[in-house]
């Protein structure tokens, strides 16, 4: 199949890209640079450099296109909460201009990458899809806002839209930026180095972490699964682990001895995030495999940053 994918140069849009290509597809990849790295890209996966609005440059890439994978986006929660501007032009902007340029030419199904985020902090766990989502931040907002934009023109102009509602996301090559970086690289670079492991708040919140071969299968299935036009579908691991749970499995996969500081002072955000996998079993066949002891050894085994 002939496969667009926006966003894969970053850390979930390369794994998937490499994949597909490994498998024998025709890849074609978008990425501005902002944070992806187009090293990470297999020399199968044809990659252009641009943006995701640019419609003229998306109109010659989704030529004899099947289906889009949309991952380009801006990706940190606490940066949304500062640029709330910024993250509504990429990931609201960027959907509706991919969205207009793949009416034009024609393409029959996109698969967006969502978030759990849209979710909030809802008591009610697992978390499944009827659930009326309360966005806690401008990234969740974004990500929802560009659910309801593929649905609704999808719909009107008959192209098939899935939105996987992907949790937190983890394993080699996930971008490490030096402020707000994401719990899990971020632990395992500490953890190696005998550095400080900082805790949001007492470390009770909870998320799903899943491992990112699993999140790839499911994003692989969503590409031909019959039946699931204009569904929202949650991928996570189906388990829930406080980030008290993370320091022990960190601290027991790099083998070190971190000083572990919990600060009070900061939000740990959404209490409690665990996603109900019944949809994404039924209509995707999806059965996670990698425990998260398990992804964390193979993160610190495969990514070169962690040698
Ligand atoms: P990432 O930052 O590594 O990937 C995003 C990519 O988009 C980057 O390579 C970046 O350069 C590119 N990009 C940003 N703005 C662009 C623009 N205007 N035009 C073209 N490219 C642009 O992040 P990731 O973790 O791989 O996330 C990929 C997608 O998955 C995002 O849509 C994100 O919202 C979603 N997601 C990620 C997680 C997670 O845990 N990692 C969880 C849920 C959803």
């Amino acid at each position: 199949m002939n496969f667009l994918i926006t966003g894969a140069a970053g850390f979930i849009g390369s794994t998937l890209a490499n994949h597909l290509a490994r498998e024998g597809h025709q890849v074609r990849g978008l990425d501005d640079l902002s944070t992806g790295d187009p090293q990470a890209l297999s020399p199968d996966v044809h990659f252009t450099r641009g943006d995701v609005s640019d419609r003229p440059k998306l109109w010659t890439l989704l030529q004899e296109v099947d289906v889009v994978y949309h991952l380009a986006a801006r990706v940190s929660v606490p940066e949304s909460v500062l640029y709330p501007r910024d993250y509504n032009a990429v990931n609201v902007g960027g959907t509706v201009a991919l969205m207009e340029a793949m009416r034009d030419v024609g393409v029959r199904r996109v698969v967006l990458t969502s978030s759990g985020a849209v979710y909030g902090d809802l008591g009610e766990q697992p978390l499944r899809e009827m659930i009326t989502p309360n966005p806690r931040s401008p990234y969740a907002v974004s990500k929802l806002a560009a659910e309801y934009y593929v649905r609704t023109i999808g719909r009107l102009w008959g192209i098939e839209t899935v939105s996987l509602r992907v949790f937190n996301a983890y394993g080699p090559g996930q971008h490490l930026p030096a402020s707000h970086p994401p719990v899990v690289p971020y632990f395992l670079r500490q953890g190696l180095r005998g550095g400080t492991l900082v805790v949001h708040s007492d470390g009770a919140q909870t998320r799903d972490y899943v491992y990112v071969d699993d999140a790839v299968s499911a994003m692989v299935a969503a590409a031909t699964a019959p039946n699931i036009d204009g569904l929202v579908i949650n991928v996570g691991s189906g388990r829930e682990t406080s980030v008290r749970e993370l320091v022990k499995e960190v601290t027991e996969a790099t083998g070190g001895k971190p000083e572990v500081i919990y600060n009070s002072q900061t939000s740990g955000g959404v209490s409690r995030m665990c996603a109900d996998l019944t949809l994404a079993q039924d209509k995707l066949n999806y059965r996670p495999s990698i425990k998260l002891d398990e992804g964390l050894r193979m993160t610190l085994k495969r990514d070169p940053r962690f040698r």
